[in-house]
């Protein structure tokens, strides 16, 4: 932990370390699902829709990852153990119980609108009390801006296959 590093942030540490532990669970969850969703997925423009998951995948883990170097800056320890995923957690686990691939998607869809709102709410939250973890959440949050996006864009399409 850096002293003054840790001194310079304009609130409570332990109540930010917590919002960014439950961001953490978010993300292993997320990853989880992701990389699962990629495995079991099943239906039109299954390849498609499993390279896109299995990015999206990678990318998650990537967010755990600045996540727990936050927490470890702050002084913090990032959750011990993945039985504190669910008790954490903002945004919970969608269990692929259908593989279909829209069911896929928009479990998915799901879960990256409950990121952003996550997000967008820590990031009102650090604006003025703590400018790096504020610059970390920002880049995340365009992340997962951009995965709903990728998300519903392949739902059209998948759309326009699908008999009507
Ligand atoms: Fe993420
Ligand atoms: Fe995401
Ligand atoms: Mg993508």
């Amino acid at each position: 932990m850096g002293t003054k590093g840790r001194q310079i942030v304009g609130m409570d540490v332990d109540e930010l370390v917590g919002l960014l532990n439950a961001a953490l669970a978010d993300e292993w969850l997320a990853y989880y699902q992701y990389w699962l969703g990629a495995k079991v997925v099943k239906g039109p423009m299954k390849d498609a829709v499993a390279s896109e998951l299995l990015i999206h995948a990678t990318e998650e883990l990537g967010h755990a990852d600045l996540l727990a170097m936050r927490i470890i800056q702050l002084g913090g320890t990032p959750l011990l153990s993945p039985a504190k995923w669910f008790t954490e957690t903002n945004c919970g686990y969608d269990t692929p119980e259908d593989p279909f691939v829209k069911e896929i998607l928009d479990q998915n869809i799901a879960g990256e609108r409950c990121a952003i709102s996550v997000y967008q709410k820590l990031l009102s939250t650090t604006k003025e009390a703590d400018p790096i973890t504020y610059n970390t959440v920002l880049g995340i949050l365009a992340d997962e801006v951009e995965h709903e996006e990728d998300l519903q864009s392949l739902a059209e399409d998948l759309e326009s296959l699908l008999p009507r």
